[in-house]
């Protein structure tokens, strides 16, 4: 088997030390480490973390593979520092029994870039009118844990309440995209000031606030495990906090592009800032950053929604709600949170990997542990040039910008997929 020494590598943010990775496990870490056999790495100025997981991540595949597929997102993703990524259900056809779940888990393997973990559907078709597979999807191979309607938002109390309180059995997990309907309609993005100079119908931050209230009550009243997708509202941030203070079991996730961009971009009217919640203001930027760092936010989740030139390159009205995420989430984080690797460590692979139940990641480089980790360059800049990402689609709201940080390499269970900043494979 292969073994490698990672030499004058700081592992999230520690003093630098050598780590030997054999046989797929961390075995040995400390200073002027020998062994003959294994392939050396010279880490100096790197940082090595956790392999990244995403709770949120739409790989299109079954059914959009023009747009992404489970191979082209893996290899983004690794590219991307990540070792895991949970696939959203919102497939052709929905991820709604354990026949697709399955597949999109196996085609996970055969990429083996890194671990994929599907979503299921909560309701049939993400029609929100009756309940999916549920229990069958937690029995498949794919062992399903997360159940979200992403794209949709479970509208129906009663059918949330079910929702819950059946996936409580097997320690399961409800993931809302918190959107009343009834409040979102015909709305092409934020409700507020520019949405009034520009004369486009607003999404009001109180759709959001709405459901999540209705929700952790909910998830309060059945004792139940709810996470909410994309909190993108100050107001969101308070509800989640007062049902913290209440002991309630509620998760929350905040993407990279709700941590740095506003509504003022949609002026530009380039559907690439067009996405689902929308950009909101300045000072819901500021709340989500604090929440973030105070954990009223516990993760980081790109929700990387690659689209087809001809879903997004049209007018503002009829493009595609979405915007890539996996190969700029580091950097966008580096940039918000500055070099706090261990907070950066917490919201971006151990809590996602507690809340996902992938007991094999979100663990920091020491003896023993599954070798998952990735190595950042801190000090390196890059302009992201849409046309070098490894994603199939090139819908990233950063073409052009320069971020800092770079991931120089990944490794899934002691191989390498990612090397020198490049894929291996
Ligand atoms: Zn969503």
């Amino acid at each position: 088997m292969t073994a490698y020494l990672v030499r004058n590598v700081s592992v999230v943010g520690a003093a630098p030390t050598d780590l030997l990775i054999r046989d797929g496990v961390v075995v040995e870490t400390g200073a002027g480490l020998a062994a003959p056999d294994a392939t050396v790495l010279d880490a100096t100025g790197l940082v090595a973390l956790p392999g990244l997981v995403d709770l949120h991540t739409h790989l299109r595949e079954p059914g959009r593979e023009d747009a992404e597929t489970v191979e082209s997102g893996s290899r983004a993703a690794a590219l991307g520092g990540y070792t895991a990524v949970c696939a959203m259900a919102n497939t052709s056809p929905v991820a709604d029994t354990a026949g697709v779940v399955e597949q999109v888990w196996r085609l996970g393997r055969e990429a083996g870039l890194v671990d994929v973990q599907p979503i299921g559907a909560v309701t049939v078709g993400l029609a929100g009118e009756r309940l999916a597979e549920l229990g069958a999807m937690a029995d498949s191979a794919a062992r399903v844990r997360i159940f979200s309607d992403d794209g949709h938002c479970v509208a129906d109390p009663k059918l949330m309440r079910r929702a819950l309180e059946y996936v409580k059995a097997f320690d399961g997990v409800i993931a809302q995209h918190a959107e009343e309907p009834r409040l979102t309609e015909g709305a092409q993005m934020h409700e507020g000031e520019v949405s009034t100079r520009l004369g486009l119908t607003g999404w009001p931050a109180v759709a959001e606030e709405a459901i999540i209230a209705r929700d952790v009550l909910l998830a309060e009243h059945v004792g139940s495990r709810l996470h909410i997708c994309h909190v993108s509202t100050a107001g969101s941030v308070e509800v989640l906090r007062h049902a913290k203070a209440r002991g309630v079991k509620v998760t929350a996730e905040v993407t990279p592009h709700h941590l740095l961009l506003t509504d003022e971009k949609a002026a530009s009217y380039d559907p690439v800032y067009k996405v689902n919640p929308p950009l909101r203001t300045a000072a819901d930027v500021a709340a989500l950053r604090a929440a973030l760092a105070e954990g009223v936010i516990d993760i980081v989740a790109t929700d990387h929604a690659p689209h087809a030139v001809e879903d997004k390159e049209c007018e503002w009205a009829y493009a595609r709600p979405g915007m890539l995420g996996l190969e700029t989430a580091l950097s966008i984080a580096l940039d918000v949170l500055g070099p706090q690797w261990d907070l950066i460590a917490e919201r971006m692979s151990r809590a996602p990997a507690r809340i996902a139940g992938l007991d094999s990641h979100g663990l920091d480089p020491a003896p023993g542990v599954p070798a998952n980790l990735t190595l950042v360059d801190p000090a390196a800049r890059r302009v992201v040039e849409p046309a070098e990402l490894a994603s199939r689609s090139r819908n990233t709201p950063y073409a052009r910008m320069t971020l800092p940080g770079r991931i120089v390499a990944t490794f899934l269970r002691g191989e390498p997929t990612v090397l020198d900043g490049k894929a291996v494979k």
